[in-house]
């Protein structure tokens, strides 16, 4: 897809209203530093259209980018900032399940893991919420450069048992230092789109 427009149309707090659009909706999640924002970039061509995280976790907004009046990327807040509390937490954990709970036009969502890492418990959960909201959550796994190629079904698997994905559950390796997996993700994402 060539994009022509981008634009943060909607920023919603904890107490807002979600917009009722009628537009497809795509949601990402991931935890602060997964690479959310840098994804967001590498997809839209854009050098620093979503901000990167100097302070990960400051920004605990649901934001709602209109790409090309075609269809709004949906960015959730980041979780698993450790110097937030319990409380505020708690308050992002619900304002994500409304959304999900919500949205009318939600296509599909996306869940970010690290692919270096095994899922933390906060990942598991999302995806759990995830499934629970009926959505069959495609992973992203991000940092892809930071890994040897030999590793690669290694980590893939730990992730997979991790979050105890069934069998059938996409992963698609990314990398935003390098491009790699971008044109598997648009790729997915036009395919949505026509459904
Ligand atoms: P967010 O908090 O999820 O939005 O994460 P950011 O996009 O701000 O990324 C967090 C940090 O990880 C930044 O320093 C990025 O430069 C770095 N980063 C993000 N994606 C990649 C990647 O694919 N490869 C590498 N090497 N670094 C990345």
């Amino acid at each position: 897809m060539i994009i022509k427009t981008v634009n943060l149309e909607t920023v919603c707090g904890i107490t807002s209203t979600f917009p009722e659009n009628i537009l497809p909706e795509f949601a990402f999640a991931g935890k602060s530093n997964v690479g959310k924002s840098s994804l967001i970039n590498a997809l839209m061509n854009r050098k620093a259209y979503a901000r990167t995280s100097a302070q990960p976790g400051k920004t605990q907004t649901v934001n709602f980018y209109n790409i090309n009046d075609a269809f709004y990327y949906v960015d959730l807040p980041g979780y698993g900032y450790a110097k937030v509390s319990l409380q505020e937490k708690e308050r992002w954990g619900k304002m994500i399940e409304r959304y999900l709970h919500t949205s009318r036009q939600l296509r599909a969502v996306f869940l970010l893991v690290d692919i270096r890492h095994e899922p933390s418990a906060n990942d598991k959960m999302m995806y759990e919420w995830m499934v629970y909201h009926g959505y069959a959550p495609v992973i992203i796994a991000t940092k892809l450069d930071k890994i040897k190629r030999s590793q690669l079904q290694k980590q893939l698997k730990l992730i997979r048992s991790g979050l105890g994905l069934k069998g059938e559950s996409l992963i698609l390796p990314f990398s935003a230092e390098t491009k790699q997996g971008r044109e598997e993700i648009w790729a997915l994402l036009e395919e949505l789109m026509q459904e």
